[in-house]
C-alpha cells in the first residue's frame, strides 16, 4: 500500500496527466471536427456491437501474416486487460487489504489472465522490436520511389521505439511489482510466472523488496501517467480509433462507391479535396487509426509494379502532417499545404487503379482510395489538371456518349452476325430483362465479341430481352473515377431517365464498372434497378438446366477475378460456376478472390498509360496467370480482357484470353 505522501503525489501527477491527456484528446477531436460531413453513427447499436467485436477479436488483424498478427493480438489483448489492471492496482495501493474483483473465482481469472498476458505481451513486444530495428523486415519499409515526409521517416522509428518501451516497461514493472508483493505474501498458483520471478528475490529483505514494490508501482503507473497524454500523438492512438473507425464510417452500398456532390449549393467554394480539411472527417480518423503496418502497400498493384503510390504513405504523411500542424490546425486556421505537397505525388495520385485492395485489406477499416478519388476530383473541378490522355476520354462521353470518342450506331456489334435475335426497347416493350451492352460491349471489338456471345446464350435459353440501343449511353464510370464528376453527373442524369422512360427494373450487363456504376451510385440519381452480372446469368441458366454445354473436360482455365466484380460487389461464385458447368477445370493464381490483383484498367487508367514505375500492372497480373499453366485464362470484365490481352502480346504469348460469354458460347450444346 502506499504511504500518505505517496497517495497525494499520486493524486497531483493524475490531475497533471488528466489535464494534459485532455489538451490532447480534444485537440484531435477539433482537428478531426474540421473535416467534411458527419461522422456516421446511424443504426448505433450494430455499429458498437462490430467495433467491441474488432477490438476484442482482432479478427480484421488475422486476415494477413499470422504470425505478427497472433503477437499483435496478444498486446492489444494485454492492454484491453491493462485498463482494468491499472484501475485494480490502484485501488489496491490506496484501500489497505482490498482485493481487485476479490479472492473468489473471478479475482483467480483475473489474475492468471493478467499474469499470462503479461509475459506474452512483453515477450511479443521485444519481438516487435528485434523485427522493426535489428531484422529491419521489408514489410515495414517503403520503397524510395515514394514521397515520405521526411518528419515520418524518422517519425516511425522514433514512435515505435516509444510505444515499444512503453508496453515492455509498463507492463514489464507491473509483472515486477507483482512478483515482488509475492514474495511478500507467499506464492500463488493463479500467478504462474509473478511467482516464478518471486522466487528470484528470496534472498532479499522484506524492506528490500517492499522498497523494490513501490518503485515498481511508481515505474509501472507512473509511465501510464506519463503516456496518456502523448496517447493521441503516437500511433498507439490505433488501439482505440481503429475500432472508432469501425463505429464511425459511412455505410457505403460497395467498397467503391463515392458520394454525389451538390453542385447547386450557395456555399460551396471547393469541390473535391485540396487540403487536410477538405476531407471526410472519416478519412481524417483514418489518419489517427492507421498502425503503420503497410499492409495495404503490400496488396496495392500501383506500388507493387514501382509506381509513386503506397496508400500507406498517404495516411502516415496526412499523421505526421497533422502532428507537426495540430496547433493550427485545430484552432481552425488552414492548413498551409495541399495534401499533394506532402501526402503523395502527382503521378501517385493517377496511377491508382481504385481496385479497393488497400480498403479491403486494412485492419483499422482505413479508405485510402477515398482520399485518392476526392483528391482528383479537386484536380479536375477546381485545377484542369489531370492526364493529357484523359481529355479524349472526358470529350468522348460528353460528345458521343462514350469514351472511345466514336460516333456510331451502338447496334453495330449485332450486324456481324444475322442469326442473332437483338430487340431495342421500343421493339420489345414487354422484354422481362434489359441488357446493358456498355460502351465496350458496342464499340470495341473484342467487347462486341462478348456482346454476341452472351447474346448467344441469351438466345438459346429463350430470355426475353431488350436493349437501350441508340438510348444508351456510358454510365460515366471513368468520369467519376478520374474526378470529372460534373461530366459523371450528367451521364447518370441522362442514363436514369432513358432507363426509367423504358421501365427498366432488372438489367443484366457485361460489365463489371456499368453493373457497379448503375447498381450503387444511380440510386444517389434517382435511378432503382436490380443488377446482375451476365457471369450471375449464365451460372443460373447453367444450373437450371435451361442452356447445356457440351462437357468436353480438355481445357484448363483460371479465372481472373476484376476488381469490379469482386471486391467491389462481392461476385465470386457465378464465373466460377460458369467455368466449371461448362466442362473446363479451373485453375486458381495465388492473388484470387478477395485478394485479386488488379488488371491495370480501373480508376481511368484504360484511357491512359499507366504511370512510370518498373512494370506494367497488367503484365505482372498475366505473368502471374501463366504460372498456372492455363490454357484459357478466363475473366469477365471487358476493361480486364483488353489489358490481359494487351499484356500477352506485349509478352509475345499465345496464351488465349477469353470472357466467360465467349467460352461458354462456344460450348453450347444445340
Ligand atoms: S485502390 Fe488499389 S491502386 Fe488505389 S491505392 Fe488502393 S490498392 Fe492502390
Ligand atoms: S492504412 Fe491500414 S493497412 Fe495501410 S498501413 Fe495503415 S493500418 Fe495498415
Amino acid at each position: 500500500m502506499l504511504s500518505g505522501t505517496e497517495k497525494i503525489l499520486f493524486i497531483v501527477l493524475l490531475i497533471i496527466s488528466g489535464t494534459l491527456s485532455y489538451r490532447s484528446f480534444s485537440q484531435m477531436i477539433r482537428i478531426i471536427g474540421r473535416g467534411n460531413s458527419k461522422l456516421s453513427f446511424d443504426d448505433f447499436g450494430r455499429r458498437l456491437g462490430r467495433a467491441l467485436i474488432v477490438l476484442f477479436s482482432q479478427r480484421t488483424v488475422f486476415t494477413e501474416r499470422l504470425t505478427i498478427s497472433i503477437l499483435h493480438a496478444f498486446i492489444a489483448w494485454a492492454f484491453i486487460l491493462y485498463f482494468l489492471v491499472n484501475i485494480g492496482d490502484v485501488l489496491e495501493a490506496f484501500l489497505a487489504d482490498f482485493h481487485f474483483l476479490g479472492t473468489g473465482w473471478i479475482g483467480n481469472l483475473y489474475r492468471i489472465f493478467v499474469d499470462v498476458f503479461s509475459i506474452l505481451a512483453v515477450v511479443s513486444m521485444i519481438i516487435f522490436i528485434i523485427r522493426r530495428f535489428i531484422a529491419g523486415s521489408t514489410e515495414l519499409q517503403t520503397g524510395e520511389q515514394v514521397l515520405l515526409l521526411e518528419g515520418a521517416k524518422k517519425g516511425i522509428k522514433r514512435d515505435s521505439l516509444i510505444v515499444g518501451l512503453f508496453i515492455i516497461l509498463h507492463v514489464g514493472f507491473r509483472l515486477l511489482g507483482a512478483s515482488f508483493s509475492l514474495t511478500l505474501e507467499g506464492s500463488d498458483m493463479w500467478q504462474p510466472v509473478a511467482s516464478e520471478i518471486a522466487l528470484w528475490w528470496t534472498g532479499m529483505g522484506s524492506e528490500s523488496v517492499e522498497i523494490a514494490w513501490h518503485i515498481s508501482w511508481w515505474l509501472a503507473i507512473g509511465l501510464i501517467l506519463a503516456f496518456i497524454p502523448y496517447f493521441p500523438l503516437s500511433k498507439h492512438a490505433h488501439l482505440f480509433m481503429g475500432p472508432f473507425n469501425f463505429l464511425s464510417k459511412p455505410a457505403r452500398s460497395a467498397p467503391g462507391t463515392l458520394e454525389r456532390m451538390d453542385f447547386e449549393a450557395e456555399d460551396a467554394e471547393q469541390f473535391g479535396v485540396a487540403k487536410l480539411e477538405h476531407l471526410d472527417r472519416s478519412l481524417l480518423v483514418d489518419a489517427y487509426a492507421c498502425i503503420m503496418c503497410n499492409r495495404c502497400q503490400d496488396v496495392c498493384p500501383a506500388y507493387l509494379t514501382g509506381k509513386e503510390l503506397s496508400p500507406s504513405a498517404l495516411e502516415i504523411n496526412k499523421r505526421y502532417y497533422i502532428n507537426k500542424n495540430a496547433v493550427l490546425l485545430a484552432r481552425g486556421n488552414d492548413s498551409p499545404h495541399a495534401l499533394l505537397e506532402y501526402a503523395l505525388s502527382e503521378s501517385a495520385l493517377w496511377a491508382c487503379t481504385s481496385c479497393a485492395a488497400c480498403v479491403e485489406i486494412c485492419p483499422v477499416g482505413n479508405e485510402p482510395m477515398y482520399d485518392i478519388l476526392n483528391i482528383r476530383r479537386d484536380r479536375v473541378l477546381m485545377e484542369a489538371k489531370f492526364p493529357a490522355q484523359l481529355e479524349n476520354a472526358f470529350n468522348g462521353m460528353e460528345r458521343n456518349g462514350n469514351p472511345w470518342n466514336m460516333n456510331k450506331d451502338r447496334l453495330e456489334w449485332i450486324k456481324e452476325d444475322p442469326n442473332l435475335k437483338v430487340h431495342t426497347v421500343e421493339e420489345n416493350p414487354g422484354y422481362e430483362i434489359l441488357y446493358w451492352v456498355g460502351c465496350a460491349g458496342a464499340f470495341d471489338q473484342k467487347g462486341q465479341k462478348i456482346s454476341r456471345a452472351f447474346t448467344k446464350i441469351l438466345n438459346h435459353a429463350g430470355i426475353n430481352f431488350a436493349v437501350l440501343g441508340n438510348g444508351e449511353s456510358c454510365t460515366g464510370d471513368s468520369a467519376r473515377r478520374t474526378g470529372n464528376e460534373y461530366l459523371f453527373a450528367m451521364m447518370a442524369e441522362k442514363n436514369v431517365a432513358a432507363l426509367n422512360a423504358a421501365g427498366a427494373q432488372k438489367i443484366v450487363t457485361t460489365c463489371p464498372h456499368c453493373l457497379h456504376t448503375i447498381k450503387n451510385e444511380y440510386p444517389q440519381f434517382g435511378g432503382t434497378y436490380e443488377l446482375i452480372h451476365h457471369s450471375q446469368l449464365i451460372a443460373a441458366l447453367l444450373k437450371a438446366g435451361k442452356i447445356k454445354t457440351n462437357e468436353i473436360n480438355d481445357q484448363k482455365v483460371v479465372f481472373h477475378d476484376p476488381c469490379y466484380l469482386g471486391r467491389h460487389n462481392d461476385i465470386f461464385e457465378s464465373p466460377r460456376h460458369a467455368l466449371q458447368s461448362s466442362g473446363l477445370t479451373l485453375l486458381e493464381m495465388e492473388r484470387k478472390r478477395n485478394r485479386s490483383f488488379c488488371c491495370g484498367a480501373g480508376g481511368g487508367n484504360m484511357w491512359k498509360e499507366e504511370e512510370e514505375g518498373r512494370e506494367a500492372v497488367r503484365r505482372e497480373r498475366f505473368r502471374e496467370a501463366e504460372t498456372t499453366e492455363p490454357d484459357i485464362i478466363g475473366t469477365a470484365c471487358p476493361f480486364c480482357l483488353t489489358m490481359l490481352r494487351d499484356a500477352g502480346n506485349e509478352l509475345e504469348s499465345s496464351l488465349a484470353v477469353q470472357d466467360i460469354a465467349e467460352i461458354v458460347a462456344a460450348r453450347l450444346k444445340d
